[in-house]
Formats: structure tokens, sequence, C-alpha cells
């Protein structure tokens, strides 16, 4: 019993040295192995062993690096190690709600094709959800001359409460019952294994790999669409929680009692941003028949309709509100506002910026900066096919191991 405990804790330690070479690769290029034992503080003998088991399982391949100078022993070139992009083809995908996009990466994360599809129902039974995703994916590959046989691994990004380690879903926008365990769904439609998290998870990774989060440890992702998302990086590392239900930053309660959310409860912060509340507000105000669209009550406002002012107005000051909480409780290095919609200076606009000044506790040094950055769809499934890479990584890692024994 011992023995074996001792076997796989040193077969973990081993996966974990993989890992870490292979993170460091990823992260700075093409390197020799003399670097990466430096960069890792680790004995070269350590990084030999690891990178010659990822060359075997061809996730690293090596490549001639520039001739040194003539001081150098002999002169030969260097062998650097790189990742080997051809190696697995991985998919990012977003559920929003109108479509479902695709992008599809080679193992580098260089993108090889992106693709949308159309969604009819913006809410969906768990079957129906595993076939649309299924579509979406075999769409995208035949766009790209490619098999959805030969994708390794998918990671899909939906709105909600999600439990990345187990694809559990608690709940979601997207779904039309609760507790949904998509594993078993997925893996009956799909012939690669596939990961679910956070939309907004996947914008902060995205942010964090190649966005203003970069070079960043602290920081936080605020979502803006349809609902509100929080992405927390917190020394690096993504924060999810114990249950995978931290950082839902939309139901947090700004109103005791107050307006109805989509998630069932009153006072979140989302029923009086989201985009659904807006046009809910401003509807119920102008006692129009015909529901408005974000756009109508946008150019009303700039027309100088007073209830469509009121309207974004009050979600301002809610949504400062929010931010400055935020504020007091990370004190992060910045807070990055994250939208897909052309349109929501109305949530850093002056009047935001003094809510927040008068919300966060007072001390003698500037407030985090607040960036808008406007991605699209498309910018989130590459979040997820980032942390797509990063399963696949762990999982062939794993196999590696396995094969090993
Ligand atoms: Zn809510």
């Amino acid at each position: 019993m011992l023995k074996s405990k001792v076997s796989s804790n040193a077969t973990d330690q081993r996966n974990i040295t993989r890992l870490r070479v292979l993170e460091q690769i990823r992260s700075t290029g093409a390197i020799s192995r003399i670097d990466i034992a430096s960069a890792l503080e680790t004995s070269p003998a350590t990084v030999t062993t690891a990178t010659s088991d990822l060359l075997s399982a061809g996730l690293i391949q090596e490549i001639e690096g520039e001739t040194p100078s003539k001081s150098a022993r002999r002169g030969r070139p260097r062998v650097l190690l790189k990742l080997h992009g051809g190696c697995h083809l991985i998919a990012g995908v977003k559920v929003a709600r109108h479509q479902i996009s695709v992008i599809l990466v080679d193992f580098e994360g260089t993108e090889i094709t992106s693709y949308t599809h159309p969604l009819e129902e913006a809410r969906m039974a768990p079957e129906a959800f595993a076939k649309k995703i299924y579509a979406a994916l075999e769409q995208a590959c035949t766009s790209a001359s490619r098999s959805l046989t030969e994708v390794s691994g998918v990671c899909i990004g939906i709105a909600g409460l999600v439990d990345a380690e187990r694809n559990f879903v608690h709940w979601s926008s997207s779904l039309t019952v609760r507790n949904v365990d998509l594993s078993p769904l997925l893996s009956q439609v799909l012939p690669c294994p596939a990961f679910i998290e956070n939309d907004a998870n996947l914008v902060a990774k995205a942010e964090q790999l190649f966005g203003l989060g970069k070079g960043l440890k602290n920081f936080l992702v605020v979502t803006i669409e349809h609902g509100i998302g929080l992405g927390i990086v917190l020394d690096g590392k993504l924060y999810r929680g114990e249950r995978g239900c931290g950082a839902e930053f939309g139901h947090v309660k700004v109103q005791l009692d107050g307006a109805l959310c989509q998630c069932g409860q009153r006072g979140c912060l989302e029923a009086y941003v989201g985009e659904y509340a807006l046009i809910r507000e401003a509807t119920i105000a102008s006692r129009a028949t015909d529901p408005h669209t974000l756009a109508d009550i946008h150019a009303a406002a700039q027309s100088g309709d007073a209830r469509s002012i009121s309207v974004l107005s009050r979600a301002g000051q809610m949504f400062g509100m929010g931010l400055s909480n935020l504020i007091n409780l990370f004190d992060p290095e910045c807070i990055i506002l994250s939208g897909t919609r052309g349109s929501f200076e109305y949530l850093h606009s002056d009047a935001v910026m003094t809510r927040i000044n008068n919300g966060v506790v007072s001390v003698d040094a500037p407030l985090p900066e607040i960036n808008v950055n406007h991605w699209g769809d498309s910018m989130w499934a590459k979040g997820a096919a980032a942390y797509g890479i990063e399963q696949v990584s762990i999982l062939k890692v794993r196999e590696l191991a396995e094969n090993a024994s």
C-alpha cells in the first residue's frame, strides 16, 4: 500500500515537472534545456528527462538555434525546444444567446479557422445544447477541411455557475434546467474530451495571455453583455471558488428585495445592468408594446429622452457601486471592462467614476486602473482555446505516465 502511494506520488511529481517544462516552453517560445532549468530553478538532468518524455509524446520538437559567437565552444548551433504546433488540433467555443462562436487552433495557439453558428433558441435542453455544440464544431472543421475526429479537445465557455473541474453546470442562462452534468452528454456526441468553463473566466484567461492582463499578477475582468460576469486572477492564477461558483459578480445584491434577476433572485446587480434588464426597464418605463432594443435605448438617450437617460444612469450608478465593492474586496492592479457590444460607455462615464471613488475605502494611494477592452465573441473563443490547450496538455502528460506504468 505504502509502496504504491510512494510510486503514485513519484508519478505525480514527474507529471508536475513535465507540465512545468511544457508551460515554460509555451510562455517563452524556443528555449534551450539549460535555460529551462535556470528558469524553473531545477537541475539540467531533471529537464533532460522531462523534455525527452515530451519529445517522445510529440508535444515538443527540437529546432536549431542561432550559432553561438566564435568564443563559444566549437561554435555548434544550440538546440532549442519549441511546442510542436501540428501535434494537436484544439477547439475553443463560446456559447452566446444568438450564436455559437468556434475557433480552431493548433497546439501553439495559432488560429486555423473561426466559424459562427446561429442559434434559434437562447435557452436549450441539455441534449439539444450538446447537439448544437456538435453541429457548430463539425461545420467549423468542414470549413477548414479538417475532420472533427482530428480534434484533441474542446473547451466550451458558457454563462453561469460552472464547476469546471467536473463539467457540471449548476445554472446557466443557456440551459433550460439546473444541475446538469454535461460530461456524459458531450461524450455521447463528441469524439474528443470536452471541458466546460464559465465564459467570464475564459475572457480573463484570454486577457492574461493575449490582452490587457498580460504581465499582471492580480487583476479582475468584468464582462458586460446579456448578463454581468467576473473573472478573478490572483497571483497569476484564475480563482474559481470551492464549488466553482465564485466570481458571480452579476448576482451580488445591490438592492434589498429589488428587481427580479434571471437567476430567480431579487436585487442582483445584473437585474439593473444586464442587457435584458435595461431593455425590460426601458420598455416598462415607456409603456411600449414592443420591447426596446439596446440600440433604441442608446439612441433615445442621445436624443434627450429622459426615461432612457434615467435607465442608463441608474445602471451606471449600480455598476459603479459594484466596482467600488470589488476594489474594496480585492485591491487589484487593474479592472478590465470587457464587452462584446459596441457601446457601454455609460458604464465608465465620469458619473460612474465618481460613484466608484465615493464607494472605495479612502487611502492615500491611487485607485486601480479601470481599462476597457471591446472584444468580439471570437476573442472569447480564443480564451476557450487557450484553456483547451492547457487541458489537453494535462491529459497528454497524464497518458505519458499511464503508458509508462
Ligand atoms: Zn441574479
